[in-house]
């Protein structure tokens, strides 16, 4: 319908012409306004921040506060059940819910068969506005890989895997406080939804029932729960604009292919927000020659915390370097081999993603009430 309307209004030779072509415009308008809410997320247009608003909005990411406060206390052994991972959980919710910003923070719980017996998981899903119909997801996993008895001694840190992108979504939050408190209120239909998956790695080895334990039951039950509240015909999985996964983050100079066509617009845009920063000097230790975004680089599937979504029908946008960090699933994934310089850069690039899908505009310091 709309293209037919465009050719109509380019064709007009006429009064009567224009006046029908104005009143299909009309229509569509109304249209595009009485369109069903799940659709909205396939016509939705991000906002540019100007370079003032991109100062202002980056003016509290603090890789070294979200070091200390978030990434130190998520280097522990942390595999489902385990003390650690019962640390990490708390740590999440308490960071999240001590922000002010207003984040709803649930819990997943269940138990699941494994090979070493049953074992208890916990998903941890925080969610900004849960009024809101359509969310933007951020996702990461937080359990680490399990090693047994016999590797006693050497501690698996999984620092890339995934403490650095839980602490990248942590730090998200709080360097955003304020932007995302005053989203709420300017955007009330959209809103942002972190969701920190326990169980992703195998226990053992890699299977269709050893592995994913989270996202597998995460998206089952979202599959099963009305949304909004009351609906018959929608669940929250239709509230889900954009899955966006963070997975292996924090070697140096990653490097993000394309593994989905129907998203991809989305990474040129990570692309260009990269390109943006590094003509303003926001980035540090990225050279002309450096580039992490590749839109036009196409790249294999992997099996990872977003298939459950993926395979009912979410749309997902993967940020995983390929090729994998050169320490994954080695010991040496530790504190000592991360990038701080990557990390800093994805953490402002990813920042400025958030705001501008959510279409929130900072505060900037020309604005009367922030003379401070
Ligand atoms: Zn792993």
């Amino acid at each position: 319908m709309w293209r037919r309307t465009m050719t109509e209004r380019s064709h007009t030779a006429s009064i009567t012409r224009l006046f029908n072509a104005v009143a299909v415009w009309v229509t569509f308008i109304q249209c595009t306004n009485g369109i069903p809410w799940t659709q909205e997320k396939f016509r939705h247009q991000a906002v540019t921040l100007t370079q003032n608003e991109t100062l202002t909005a980056l003016s509290h990411s603090d890789v070294e506060q979200m070091w200390q406060t978030y990434l130190r206390p998520l280097l522990v052994t942390r595999y489902p059940g385990s003390a650690g991972s019962h640390a990490v959980q708390e740590l999440i919710k308490t960071s999240l819910t001590s922000l002010g910003a207003g984040w709803e923070v649930m819990e997943d719980r269940f138990i699941s068969q494994t090979p070493y017996g049953t074992l208890p998981f916990t998903n941890v899903i925080a969610t900004l506005n849960p009024s809101a119909k359509r969310r933007l997801v951020l996702a990461c996993h937080y359990d680490s890989k399990y090693y047994p008895p016999q590797w006693h001694g050497r501690e698996f840190q999984g620092a890339t895997d995934s403490a650095v992108p839980c602490a990248m979504m942590l730090e998200l939050a709080q360097a955003l406080k304020e932007e995302l408190k005053a989203q709420k209120s300017s955007s009330p239909n959209l809103t942002l939804q972190l969701i920190f998956f326990d169980g992703e790695e195998a226990l053992f080895q890699w299977t269709s029932t050893d592995s994913l334990y989270g996202s597998r039951h995460l998206a089952q039950k979202m599959a099963n729960t009305p949304h909004p509240p009351g609906a018959t015909n929608t669940n929250q999985l239709h509230g889900i604009d954009l899955f966006v996964l963070l997975d292996l983050l924090g070697a140096p100079t990653p490097s993000f292919g394309n593994q989905f066509p129907s998203t991809v617009h989305w990474l040129s845009r990570l692309q260009n927000i990269e390109q943006r920063l590094h003509s303003m000097n926001q980035l540090v230790d990225h050279p002309n020659s450096v580039q992490y975004f590749w839109p036009d680089r196409p790249v294999g599937q992997i099996q990872d915390d977003h298939i459950p979504f993926l395979n009912r029908g979410v749309r997902v946008l993967h940020l995983i370097p390929s090729p994998f960090p050169s320490v994954w699933h080695t010991f040496d994934d530790n504190e000592q081999n991360l990038d701080r310089s990557a990390i800093q850069n994805l953490n402002k690039i990813l920042q400025i993603f958030v705001l501008e899908y959510l279409n929130a505009r900072p505060a900037t310091p020309s604005s009367p009430q922030d003379d401070l």
